[in-house]
């Protein structure tokens, strides 16, 4: 609908009532980005197929007219070939993201923007959503299978991507063909309200998209109403394992992406610059609010001995308020998640671990109330820490290390999450085993945050997730649709059956 909307606007800007000879509207032709009136004297009359009638008049562009158009292709390739074809971004919702989840504007726009790639991806669902076709499976038999909606489909999003993640789920319930009832984080419902109002702008009827608010009541409602076929849930463990249960037990697909510790393993044959700023990027963005985070990082080896310079790094990055210019990091969400990320902290000194870079103390003039904590490194950390074990969700990187890679590679799969993790290596046999051999949903190679790109699926190993299809690319699809499989016979009259066929057909 929204297409429909921007190609009608588009319409009365080529489709305007002509200035050349008659009253009859010209199209206009679209060279460089300007709408133009062609030069030529040979044109073609528009008909409408119903009347008859003569709408408009199409010009056969002049050889001058064709060439500046192919000269203006040629001239913007290069840059456009470059350039993501996914680039739009929606400001006013950042600012609100910004207000309500504290992150940077910055770093909310992309949350906007990864957000709308889901949207982008849902458009393409005339193909996603085809089904399958066998023709003669048997005489005069042919067989095929449409995927169909479910019916009402529910979302419960959590705090940290207020865009991101109810995009992840709406649109493609909903370009399935199904209806959605949306709870966003009670912390942070704006981005989603602006976001329904974006959606019925573009024309979808009332009643495609219900939000409502609230917290367990809320949830309960949606795991128990008969009327729900399937929820999407994004959030912590403990609410995610409840919500898969009680969902399951009252007969609902549920998908639920849960909690997270991921690992970053450093190699020492690393390019040290990208990866340090990479680490130190991954584990304090968004004050380390990302269930993507690299919140735990093994170094190997020699890479050991770039501790002292990821500290400094990690120390000159700005904390503030995220609409403040230069702002890397903003708050915590709420006084008790700083309060436990604090704790968390405090765990690591009393167990044996070393406190690099403290940011438990950090005040930021002009927002002295806020929930702020500063990058915080902590070394010598072992797994049976508390603060190793524990989804910290803080600006808060804890730091491992071994001597090779197959022991690193062992504390990644002991580790119960499997969510996210990377590699930083320039050795592509060294990366190769790596990917191979984790069990982890998501893994980058000398990429700190590999969330898939919605044409891919985010997934999800071990206890960073419930269900058995995953959100977004086709297993989304999947996820919101059902199979029907008809089996069709047409015989020709003079193949009727002489006798009741009461064998199993073959
Ligand atoms: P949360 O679990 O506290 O809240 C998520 C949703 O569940 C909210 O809508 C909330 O109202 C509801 N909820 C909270 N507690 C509940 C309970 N006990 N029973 C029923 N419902 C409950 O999560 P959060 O703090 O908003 O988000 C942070 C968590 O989300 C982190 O663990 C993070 O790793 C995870 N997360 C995971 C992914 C992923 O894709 N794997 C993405 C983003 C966030």
């Amino acid at each position: 609908a929204r297409i429909l909307q921007v190609s009608s606007k588009v319409n009365s800007t080529w489709y305007p009532a002509s200035s050349f000879s008659s009253s009859v509207p010209t199209v206009k032709l679209f060279i460089d980005g300007k709408f133009v009136e062609s030069k030529s004297d040979k044109w073609i009359d528009i008909h409408n197929p119903a009347t008859n009638e003569v709408i408009g008049r199409v010009p056969q562009a002049t050889k001058a007219e064709m060439d500046a158009a192919v000269a203006s292709c040629k001239r913007a390739f290069p840059a456009w070939a470059d350039t993501s074809v996914l680039s739009r971004q929606q400001k006013e919702i950042a600012k609100l993201i910004t207000l309500e989840q504290g992150k940077t504007l910055a770093d909310a726009e992309g949350d906007v923007f990864r957000g709308l790639q889901v949207v982008e991806h849902a458009c393409s669902v005339t193909s996603l959503m085809l089904g399958e076709t066998m023709p003669s499976i048997t005489k005069d038999m042919d067989l095929y299978s449409y995927r169909l909606p479910l019916g009402v489909c529910a979302g419960i999003a959590p705090f940290n991507f207020p865009a991101m993640i109810p995009l992840w789920m709406f649109p493609m319930a909903m370009v399935c063909g199904n209806t959605f009832v949306l709870k966003p984080s009670e912390r942070v419902p704006g981005a989603s309200m602006l976001l329904a109002k974006l959606l019925q702008d573009s024309g979808a009827p009332d009643g495609t998209l219900n939000i409502l608010h609230g917290q367990h009541e809320a949830v309960n409602f949606i795991c128990d109403h008969p009327d729900i076929k399937a929820i999407s849930f994004v959030g912590s463990n403990q609410a995610g394992e409840y919500i898969f249960e009680r969902g399951s037990r009252h007969g609902k697909r549920v998908q639920a992406n849960m909690g997270a510790k991921n690992h970053g393993v450093v190699m020492p044959d690393a390019n040290k610059e990208n990866t340090l700023n990479q680490l130190v990027g991954a584990a304090f963005g968004a004050a380390g609010q990302r269930c993507m985070a690299l919140s735990t990082a093994i170094l190997v080896g020699e890479a050991k001995k770039w501790l002292p310079e990821l500290v400094e790094r990690a120390k000159n990055l700005r904390v503030n308020a995220g609409d403040q210019p230069g702002a890397d990091l903003g708050p915590l969400i709420t006084p008790q998640a700083k309060e436990r990320v604090c704790n968390l902290i405090d765990s690591g000194t009393k167990e044996g671990a070393s406190i690099l870079l403290d940011g438990r103390k950090i005040k930021v003039k002009g927002y002295e109330n806020g929930n702020f904590v500063g990058p915080t490194i902590i070394s010598n950390v072992k797994p049976t820490m508390t603060c190793y074990k524990e989804e910290i969700f803080g600006p808060v990187l804890v730091v491992l290390e071994t001597d090779t890679l197959d022991e690193a590679i062992k504390i990644v799969n002991d580790n119960p999450y499997g969510n996210g993790t990377a590699i930083f290596t320039t050795n592509g046999a060294t990366a190769r085993k790596y990917s191979h051999l984790v069990d982890v949903g998501q893994v980058g190679v000398n990429v700190p945050i590999p969330v898939p790109l919605p044409m891919f699926s985010f997934t999800g190993s071990r206890s960073s997730f419930r269900g058995d299809t995953n959100f977004y690319g086709k297993q989304g699809i999947h996820f919101y649709t059902q199979l029907k499989t008809i089996t069709s016979q047409w015989k020709e009259e003079d193949a009727t059956l002489s006798s009741p066929a009461v064998v199993m057909p073959t």
